[in-house]
């Protein structure tokens, strides 16, 4: 189990997501960019998916 802070992607925003692995820690950030950042996937450049990527394999590495 491990944890992204939505605030570490650089959002100003509390939400925590977990998950038991890269595969479902993807679709929780993802599930809760649709919801609560739409903007943030309507703007999803290469910079912030590799952003993102980069929290999510960072989150389970340790
Ligand atoms: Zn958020």
């Amino acid at each position: 189990m491990a944890d992204v802070h939505c605030a570490d992607l650089g959002n100003d925003c509390s939400f925590v997501a977990s998950a038991d692995d890269a595969a479902g820690m993807q679709d929780a950030v993802m599930a809760h960019a649709a919801e609560a950042h739409p903007e943030l996937l309507e703007n999803m450049t290469p910079e912030v998916e590799a952003e993102i990527g980069k929290a999510i394999t960072g989150a389970f590495s340790s």
